[in-house]
């Protein structure tokens, strides 16, 4: 507030003169709090130029400089232009800022500073300098050079890393408690697709139960929020029973998720979900035994006898289990928000799966037959990402790993480190007690 104070008293010294005749034309709301060379006014308004008069001597040095919001249909051009920056200055600004940033990329919202150096010379040799900020991050400056030209120069802030640890009570729903704590909304859908593969967000939660997450959060030096980043941890209370998940990158710097035991959070799925089969068509377009034309496949096919029992590729819920056309009597499993799988053609179902069971892996879901529009028995399998069909055997499914070894000695490492950061990020006050 002082150096506020003491920024008026400067301006309004340097500029006594002109202050005095042009009083009524000072803007109500005039913010001078941008430092000591920075003058700010709502309005691009009479008061700031009533010193641009030629019978004035100029304020030797000063810079005057002012924001503008970008509008919508705007250009920098036009922005530049309408606020006292001359044609050729303007034209002379856009050149240089070519090399570094594209004007067109400008969107409303962003801010423009111009800033002027003796504004009461010439006008066209009084605009000194424009600087873009087109993210929290980044700063634009277009400078008028020694030689009266125009240079540009991108810089980047530097930015602060802090965690974020928030922990809740989960009463709707974990997405609508975590969102009222602020936890944002990428964070949260982070943290439920890695937490997915052991938890049914639908029947899993009850209230009562709870969440933890700790992640990133990136500032400016100036203290400015930027964006969140990854989440290190994330865990799941559910009937007092913790699931948590770490972040840790492996000795090939590959980051994921793991459980306590360095087990990864991603379940593999089996590719081959019967025994003893062989895969008698692949996935791809294909002449079809049936319909006499080239076809898509998009599964694939395992020949075996009728009745060899199916099993669920990866632990789920039965989403479907019926009769379907083509498809003959058919099951999918919904794995996780984004993987499903698909099996056809069954002589018949198990008969405790019903739509709405939930399966663990491997466990015998049907068995092999001909139904639909089949040549043989066979299963045909398919596999779902973003319900839609992909090549079971090139997708990168996820591969359930265990750390072993020296990962494993590191992630305890990390997984100890970052539990004693989200204790005392959590509980502020038990860990100064702890160290008087
Ligand atoms: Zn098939």
């Amino acid at each position: 507030m002082r150096r506020i104070a003491a920024t008026v008293l400067i301006l309004l010294g340097a500029f006594a003169p002109v202050w005095i005749i042009d009083w009524s034309h000072v803007p109500a709301g005039a913010d001078y709090s941008d430092g000591s060379d920075v003058f700010r006014s709502p309005r691009f308004d009479s008061a700031y130029f009533a010193v641009d008069r030629s019978d004035l001597p100029p304020p030797a040095g000063s810079v005057l400089a002012r924001r503008v919001k970008v509008k919508p249909g705007d250009t920098l051009a036009e922005i530049l232009t309408q606020n006292r920056v001359s044609k050729n200055d303007a034209q002379a600004a856009l050149a240089a800022l070519t090399k570094v940033y594209n004007a067109r990329n400008i969107k409303p919202g962003q801010e423009v500073e111009i800033a002027f150096v003796n504004f009461n010379t010439e006008a066209g040799n009084s605009f000194n300098r424009v600087t873009l900020h087109p993210s929290v991050q980044t700063e634009i400056h277009v400078r008028r050079d020694e030689d009266g030209g125009f240079t540009a120069e991108q810089t980047e802030k530097t930015i602060e890393r802090r965690l974020h640890a928030v922990s809740g009570a989960i009463e709707e729903s974990l997405y609508v408690s975590a969102i009222k704590l602020g936890v944002s909304a990428n964070v949260l859908m982070d943290m439920i697709r890695m937490l997915s593969w052991d938890v049914d967000f639908q029947r899993d939660l009850h209230p009562g139960d709870r969440f933890e997450v700790m992640y990133e959060r990136f500032y400016t030096d100036t203290g400015k929020f930027v964006r969140t980043g990854d989440v290190l941890f994330a865990n799941l209370i559910l009937n007092g029973k913790g699931h948590p998940i770490y972040r840790y990158a492996d000795r090939s710097g590959q980051p994921d998720y793991y459980d306590a035991m360095g087990a990864s959070a991603r379940k593999a799925l089996l590719k081959t979900p019967i025994d003893g089969a062989k895969i008698s068509s692949t996935f791809g377009s294909r002449h079809h035994p049936i319909l006499g034309y080239t076809t898509m496949h998009r599964g694939v096919d395992f020949a075996a006898p009728t009745g060899t029992p199916i099993f669920a590729a990866g632990d789920g819920m039965v989403e479907m289990r019926d009769r379907d056309g083509a498809y003959g009597n058919y099951i999918r499993i919904r794995h996780n928000g984004e993987y499903a799988t698909a099996y056809a053609h069954m002589s018949r179902f198990e008969p405790r799966i019903a739509r709405g069971v939930r399966v663990r892996q491997g466990q015998v879901i049907g068995y092999v037959g001909t139904t639909g529009r089949s040549t043989g028995p066979h299963l045909h399998f398919e596999v779902l990402q973003q319900n839609k069909q992909v090549n079971p055997m090139s997708v990168k499914m996820p591969v359930g790993t265990k750390l072993a070894g020296t990962d494993l000695d590191r992630f305890a490492q990390q997984r100890a480190r970052i539990a004693a950061t989200f204790d005392r990020l959590i509980n502020p006050s038990a860990q100064i007690a702890a160290n008087p």
